[in-house]
């Protein structure tokens, strides 16, 4: 074994990993990337199917990035924001505000932290206290089934996946959930399983909704308000990528500013080109002319170069904590890498190339190619489901897709599936069954067909089987 190898299984605990299955391996150690491709320290190459982790948005090592970066780190790396501004934060705050306007509406102020998780953690508190001081005793919050919102406390007490969670359920706060609209597995959908996204085929009268509905107002009615409605638009990712039947994000809104809650959008997956028309916008907001109350922002924000995440929000939330010193209406929340310089550097460089007209075109053309290529794996009888938006695509494998049984999650099937992509160059990660294809924004034309075609082979290779025609 290699010394960094050994370095790693001797020092390094990963996230999210079973450590007593990674100790029975080698580790694949990256030490450089370039574009879509990343390269181990044993020279082999890889395409980066999954953006790292969903973060890279125009490649690795992009010219314009690593420039930003350094002219940035010329000058300062971090100063505190405790005190004291700072031009990239300053110009990215400004940015962010613009390019997340609907119309007129839209947030007004940022407040910058991390990663996803913090993001959302400061949403939570920030919605919370609003309501606290505007006479609500006991605010509340409903997020969806499935929801991952990261792994702080609150944020996972806004989540609602049991594996993850449930070892923590005394750690946390109560939270109300309803059910997300999972097409392909809704007990009210009606439509038999077809060869296609069952958002395309679905028979049902948007139950879904109407289970919303029913949480606001039972909740109205218990005396317990609900004053926070916590969604993924468009796509929930770590639940599987579940794609939203369009319509349901507009009306699911309406129905929390019926209820006089706040939306929060978390949008540290979907945010930053990859779910929205990108005539339509950055954000998947933006897609439904939707107007949120936060936005939480992370994983794309830097192009997948740094890590840092911003909480948006809006001119009532914001003057709900002006008053005098005296009076203690501060919002007592922040990090010491809060509105970091070289971050916001790369954030800025990122967001300059997001919104330059060939940036549009590239992805216009890539999600027409995504689209196309993945209709071929429809000839695997285990694929049960393939929800893509955008520049995002879960593919859901089944035991049987006439009767959509599931593999159980002891069969690895997934895991099983991204190690032979591994062993013909294309790294991703699975979410249970659902294998992931996230490309990065660069990805040339014969790259994409690299990445569905080691899908195609690992699929026939893991489970083999006749192709359905
Ligand atoms: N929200 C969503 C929708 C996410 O997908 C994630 C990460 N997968 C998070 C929050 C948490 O982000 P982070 O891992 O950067 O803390």
């Amino acid at each position: 074994m290699q010394k960094i190898a050994q370095l790693d299984h001797e020092y390094v605990w990963h996230p999210f990993t079973q450590m007593k299955d990674w100790l029975r391996e080698e580790p694949i150690v990256i030490t450089r990337g370039k574009g879509v491709t990343i390269w181990d320290s044993r020279g082999r190459k890889y395409l980066d199917a999954n953006s790292s982790i969903w973060t890279n948005l125009h490649g690795h090592a992009h010219p314009k990035m690593n420039r930003a970066i350094n002219a940035q780190l010329k000058k300062i790396a971090h100063s505190s924001a405790l005190g004291l501004a700072n031009e990239p934060a300053a110009l990215l705050a400004e940015r962010l505000i613009k390019s997340n306007k609907v119309g007129e509406n839209g947030p007004t102020k940022v407040f910058f932290s991390d990663d996803g998780s913090t993001a959302m953690e400061v949403a939570l508190k920030l919605s919370y206290e609003y309501w606290r001081r505007t006479g609500v005793s006991k605010p509340r919050f409903l997020s969806m089934e499935g929801a991952y919102h990261g792994d702080t406390v609150g944020a996972v007490s806004l989540g609602h996946v049991d594996l993850f969670h449930r070892a923590f359920k005394n750690l946390l706060f109560e939270t109300d959930s309803a059910p997300a609209p999972y097409c392909y597995r809704c007990p009210h959908n009606k439509a038999e399983p077809q060869r296609a996204d069952a958002r395309s085929y679905r028979k049902c009268d948007f139950e879904c909704v109407t289970a919303v509905e029913k949480k606001f107002s039972e909740a109205n009615r218990s005396g317990k308000r609900i004053t926070g409605f916590v969604v993924e638009p468009l796509m929930q990712g770590a639940a599987g990528m579940i794609a939203q039947p369009e319509g349901w994000l507009t009306r699911v809104c309406q129905i929390a500013r019926n209820y006089r809650a706040h939306v929060i959008a978390d949008e540290v997956m979907t945010g930053f080109g990859r779910v929205t028309d990108p005539a339509k916008g950055l954000f998947a907001m933006q897609q439904e002319d939707l107007a949120a109350d936060f936005v939480a922002v992370a994983k794309g924000l830097t192009g997948g170069y740094l890590p840092m995440a911003a909480t948006l929000t809006t001119r009532p939330v914001f003057e709900a904590f002006l008053g005098e010193y005296e009076e203690f209406k501060t919002f007592f929340h922040g990090h010491s890498y809060t509105g970091n310089q070289l971050g916001a550097s790369a954030a800025l460089a990122s967001l300059g190339l997001l919104q330059s007209r060939q940036s549009l075109a590239e992805r216009t053309k890539l999600a027409t190619r995504f689209d196309r290529g993945l209709q071929r794996l429809w000839k695997h009888p285990n694929v049960g489901d393939m929800r893509r938006v955008g520049l995002v695509a879960g593919i859901e494998l089944v035991r049987n897709w006439r009767t959509r049984e599931a593999f159980e999650l002891r069969e690895r099937v997934g895991i099983r599936v991204c190690n032979a992509m591994t062993k013909r160059g294309v790294l991703t990660r699975p979410i249970g069954n659902v294998i992931v294809l996230m490309p990065p924004y660069c990805t040339p034309a014969h790259e994409l067909a690299k990445m569905i075609g080691a899908l195609e082979e690992s699929l026939f290779e893991v489970l083999p089987a006749e192709s359905l025609s």
